[in-house]
């Protein structure tokens, strides 16, 4: 089988993770029981997933001139992902999430540093990677002109585009209309549509986004599984496998790349988002994001 070639442009964050008894109160000190450093980002995140499935992936983004940039860079390459489009910056440090978890609980405060500055001129000298690609994963945590001119440049070379609607925010038609599949969890759903998705609502909203632009919708529903509707077809269910959860940080991650990898080898749309589901429900499985990645053997071996 030939090598599918995919294309990641997007974020790389280095997470820090520190555990606590509780959280502190405005002004107060505790002490935490546990810190992790975890290379993050959901460009990273889906570009380790799509390499560790098989696919020649290349990353695209950008990083500080730090020892968080190199470390990042460092765990895409230990995962065969290609970093030479991952250029480093001295205008900003490396994007970061500094990640609080207590009781099961999370705060969360994400720094983009300089995934800010991956701006639209880092991917003019892409042609050459787009051209060679099957297919282009992107999603919403670097600049959005970024994301309109790399959905252009691969529209242009007719590629196939997924995109990741994550973090959620209102999007330019113009941008929506350049893209294959979009990929939002309910609440993306519903801030793209302002159609509430939580109950009836759900294929109302899929249907209002299909008229934006995007030629099929999948959205993932957490331990429900997903649904996906092709424009002018009727919409599927997909359930999730049960599995032990022990992290569902990057579930959607290994979804989006699990899809993309399916997709450039030519499974058909059902195929995919089923294969995608497998992958998703492995990752959950494990800790840590990108760690937690299956390889395709094992998405084979899983459960049918
Ligand atoms: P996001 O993290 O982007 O919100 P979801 O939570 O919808 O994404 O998860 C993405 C996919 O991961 C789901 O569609 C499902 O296939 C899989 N998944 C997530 N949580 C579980 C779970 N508890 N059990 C099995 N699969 C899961």
């Amino acid at each position: 089988m030939r090598q599918p070639n995919i294309v990641v442009i997007g974020s790389l964050n280095m997470d820090i993770v520190v555990e606590a008894p509780r959280f502190p109160q405005v002004g107060e000190t505790i002490t935490g029981t546990r810190a992790h450093f975890i290379p993050g980002g959901k460009g990273g995140n889906q570009a380790v997933a799509a390499s560790r499935l098989g696919a020649h992936t290349v990353m695209v983004g950008m990083v500080g001139d730090d020892a968080f940039g190199g470390a990042l860079t460092q765990s895409l390459a230990d995962n065969q992902v290609v970093t030479k489009r991952v250029t480093k910056t001295s205008d900003a440090p490396t994007g970061l999430a500094s990640i609080m978890i207590a009781h099961d609980d999370n705060h969360i405060v994400v720094v983009p540093g300089a995934n800010a500055l991956c701006l639209p001129e880092n991917i003019e000298g892409l042609e050459e990677t787009i051209a060679a690609a099957d297919l282009v994963l992107l999603q919403l945590e670097i600049p959005l002109e970024t994301v309109v001119a790399s959905a252009q440049l691969a529209k242009r070379h007719g590629k196939t585009v997924i995109l990741n609607p994550a973090p959620a925010q209102k999007l330019p038609l113009g941008l929506m209309q350049s893209v294959d599949y979009m990929t939002p969890n309910r609440s993306e759903l519903y801030l793209l549509t302002g159609i509430d998705p939580y109950g009836d609502g759900l294929e109302k909203a899929i249907d209002a986004l299909l008229e934006m632009g995007p030629r099929c919708v999948v959205t993932t529903l957490g331990a429900a599984g997903s649904v996906y509707k092709e424009s002018g077809k009727n919409l599927v269910s997909v359930p999730a496998h049960h599995v032990q959860v022990i992290d569902t940080t990057g579930a959607g991650d290994a979804f989006n790349a699990g899809l993309g990898y399916a997709l450039s080898i030519g499974y058909e749309l059902d195929k995919a988002v089923r294969f995608a589901g497998k992958v998703s429900a492995l990752a959950v499985t494990r800790f840590g994001a990108q760690a937690g990645m299956p390889t395709l053997d094992e998405v084979k071996a899983f459960a049918l």
